[in-house]
């Protein structure tokens, strides 16, 4: 039987405008440009896993999540198809609309972003339930999470994964205060610097420090835990160890969701079989794509692509 991604998470409509300069409060700017891409951390690392999920080992990725009754849920559905992605659990929700993050992007890269979270906002414990039921192999199950859905049904969905013997990875983005019953259930949790400073107190900023930070997920309950450090690479601290694992040396361009496209590739090569330091390396690669490329989905790398670097 082949393994099994299931993410449960946010999806969104990016609406980005670039211009010379963001607008203060009350004033109009003229003169941008205009790109609308499908985005949310849930999607994107959907996405991510059932591009890189689908080579020599195939995984089946399916994705849990609400949209609206519009234009922008309906592109995302097909869009999710296109990837093939299942979708059984996403549902369309009669009353909130999609959600969609308005994304203000001035000449020095600075941005500025509002996010409606609408549907998204009403993912619920029912859902999760049943599509935690239908997965037949809990033991070959990855179950990925992140923060951008209700914190009630998140914490739901990592207790019920770990109770049916899944094991639960949870990407704390964006960094929000999580009962230590759930992060006791998780088998690997990886926030990047600012998101392991939110949640320890300690800042990231060497090996020393990330060690330290690890320490204190550990003490909260946590086996298994990566620290994503951008071009440096991850930091692994397992109970066998810890390690700093290198990210490939690329010319980065574009680092939006290079954070999605690590968690997705580490699910799949966790759901693969492979022991973590693997794993991770594996997650490094596909995001070192992603950083050579612009925007979102559209930088995510395919399988084929990973297992032809060189590293
Ligand atoms: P983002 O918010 O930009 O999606 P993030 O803050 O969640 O990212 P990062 O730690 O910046 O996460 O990056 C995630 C992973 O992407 C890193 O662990 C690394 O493997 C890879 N990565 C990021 N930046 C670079 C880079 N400049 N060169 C190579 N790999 C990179």
């Amino acid at each position: 039987m082949s393994s099994v991604v299931c993410v449960i998470g946010s999806s969104n409509t990016d609406m980005v405008i670039k211009g010379d300069k963001l607008p203060a409060p009350g004033e109009t700017v003229l003169g941008g440009t205009f790109l609308m891409n499908p985005g949310g951390k849930g999607a994107n690392q959907a996405v991510a896993a059932a591009r890189l999920g689908a080579g020599s080992q195939p995984t089946r990725v399916s994705f849990v999540a609400n949209v609206g009754n519009d234009i922008f849920g309906r592109q995302a559905l097909q869009q999710f198809e296109r990837e093939g992605i299942q979708t059984d659990y996403v549902t369309t929700d009669a009353d909130e609309p999609s959600g969609v993050a308005l994304i203000g992007v001035d000449s020095r890269g600075e941005n500025c972003i509002m996010v409606a979270s609408g549907a998204n906002a009403r993912l619920g414990q029912a859902q999760v339930a049943q599509a935690l039921k239908a997965q037949t192999n809990p033991a070959a199950t990855v179950v990925l999470l992140q923060l951008e859905t209700p914190i009630p049904t998140v914490a739901y969905a990592i207790q019920q994964s770990y109770e049916r013997g899944m094991r639960v990875m949870l990407n704390p983005a964006p960094a929000q205060v999580l009962d230590s019953a759930v992060l006791a259930c998780l088998h690997v949790i990886t926030p990047n610097e600012s998101e392991a400073e939110w949640l320890t107190g300690v800042r990231v900023t060497d090996e020393a420090s990330a060690q330290q930070a690890a320490q204190r997920l550990h003490e909260a309950g946590v086996p298994n835990v990566v620290i994503t450090l951008g071009a440096r690479g991850a930091y692994l601290s397992t109970s066998d160890g810890a390690s700093l694992i290198a990210a490939p040396p690329v010319t980065a361009v574009d680092t939006t969701a290079a954070g999605d496209c690590f968690n997705g590739a580490l699910a799949v090569a966790i759901a693969e079989g492979h022991d973590l330091p693997k794993a991770v390396a594996f997650a490094c690669k596909a995001a070192s794509i992603s950083v050579t490329r612009m925007g979102a989905q559209a930088s995510l790398p395919h399988r084929h692509e990973v297992d032809a670097l060189p590293y």
